[in-house]
């Protein structure tokens, strides 16, 4: 793979070095990644536990979404949270990037991946040609969490949590119909996956979500406390970013 002088600056901010001169060298481990293997979910199996969640979240279209998510009380996650974190970016985004659960800046600002891990996960999306500043759907990400009211503390969410906020996700997976899913985080990729593995376990294969392909890589939050893992980041959006390229109309 080749990288641009403007690349290898946006590699070095995320704390990668890419070995070699710009527009001839190669990362090694980007070189070699391996042929995307496609794995598929188990398909999901929601159980209600608490209260009123808005009926019809599968036909919504976004206003009536955004409400249901700013008017949902189903889980005990309502009652400490500021406000919702729906979302933000192009609604026909090409790339989705799926994270968590809002830590305490997400609450105030209703935005997810806000703060230093937004900065770091705008960095890692630069350096692949991406933005979630207006731009076109080519370019711009849209970023949900799979869990739109933060947890207390930032406790992990509960399996239940994760069950009951999940329809609003599956809908925006579908309203904004994304060609390719980035899931950040242990909780929402085990989520996402139906899986008990670590992280470590799920990535470097290409997955499925509700038939979107689907790649598995650390949370920024994380990376930020665990520098040694940015060269296994980097080797998964190398993957997205192949893994994207081959689809076909690309
Ligand atoms: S976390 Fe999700 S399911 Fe729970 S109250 Fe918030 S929006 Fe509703």
């Amino acid at each position: 793979m080749r990288w641009t002088e403007r690349q290898r600056l946006m590699l070095e901010a995320i704390g990668i070095r890419v070995w070699g001169p710009a527009e001839e060298g190669a990362t090694a481990v980007a070189e070699a990644a391996p042929p995307p293997e496609i794995v598929a979910a188990a398909p999901a199996t929601v159980a209600r536990i608490g209260g009123p969640r808005p009926t019809g979240v599968e036909t919504m279209d976004w206003p009536a979404l955004r409400t249901a998510v700013a008017d949902c009380r189903a889980c005990k996650l309502c009652q400490g949270r500021r406000q919702t974190v729906f979302g933000v970016g192009h609604e026909r985004a090409q790339w989705m990037v799926v994270g968590e659960a809002p830590g305490e800046q997400e609450d105030r600002q209703g935005e997810p991946f806000v703060g230093k891990s937004g900065q770091l996960l705008d960095s890692m999306l630069r350096a692949i040609g991406l933005t979630r500043t207006p731009e076109d759907a080519a370019r711009q990400v849209y970023i949900a969490n799979t869990i739109k009211c933060r947890p207390p503390g930032n406790r992990n969410p509960e399996p239940e949590e994760l069950a009951q906020c999940e329809p609003f996700l599956i809908r925006q997976v579908e309203l904004v119909q994304p060609r390719i899913i980035l899931a950040m985080g242990r909780f929402a990729v085990q989520s996402l996956l139906r899986s008990n593995d670590a992280i470590g376990r799920l990535r470097g294969r290409v997955h499925r979500y509700h038939g979107v392909p689907l790649i598995v890589t650390y949370h920024p939050a994380y990376l930020l406390r665990n520098l040694e893992d940015k060269a296994k980041a980097w080797d998964d959006l190398c993957l997205a970013l192949q893994t994207f390229q081959a689809l076909p109309n690309a």
